[in-house]
């Protein structure tokens, strides 16, 4: 059987310990038109106006999603996102707690505990912005880097 390997990202809040995803990328290392994003929802259990929150207006100052941005929900982008990645295909994400996060929907996700440079250190694919061009802090730009970075390894 023909596999592959995904890279994924996502971008968004952390609010009361949890993550708020906004944006979340996955890209085929074999084949990098297959780069999918989708913006997403809030749970409808959070606040339907961001909190007045330090915290947050800085998140929302990184990133420049607002609270309310999205179009579709998260579980439906997952579901989406499942379809596309084989159920044995390799799946790596960059630090424990997304891939934390990520690994209840996507069993076999892995760590790339290998990659050990900050994201913001990681500026090769400054290009692959997505079209929503909301800045660098971007879950499509992201794969990229993961898949660049991870190339050099
Ligand atoms: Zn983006």
């Amino acid at each position: 059987m023909l596999t592959t390997t995904w890279y994924i990202d996502f971008e968004g809040y952390q609010y009361n310990n949890r993550y708020i995803v906004k944006e979340i990328a996955i890209l085929n290392k074999n084949n990098k038109t297959e780069c999918y994003y989708y913006f997403t929802q809030n749970p409808s259990d959070v606040p339907l106006i961001r909190p007045i929150n330090k915290t947050l207006d800085y998140q929302h100052k990184r990133h420049r999603l607002d609270w309310e941005f999205g179009n579709t929900k998260l579980l439906d982008a997952i579901a989406d996102i499942k379809d596309l990645i084989g159920r044995h295909d390799t799946v790596l994400a960059k630090g424990p707690e997304k891939t934390r996060f990520l690994k209840k929907w996507l069993p076999q996700i892995t760590e790339m505990c290998w990659l050990t440079t900050p994201f913001k250190e990681l500026r090769r694919c400054c290009g692959e912005i997505c079209h929503f061009r909301h800045g660098l802090n971007c879950a499509r730009r992201k794969v990229f880097e993961l898949y660049a970075a991870d190339c050099l390894y």
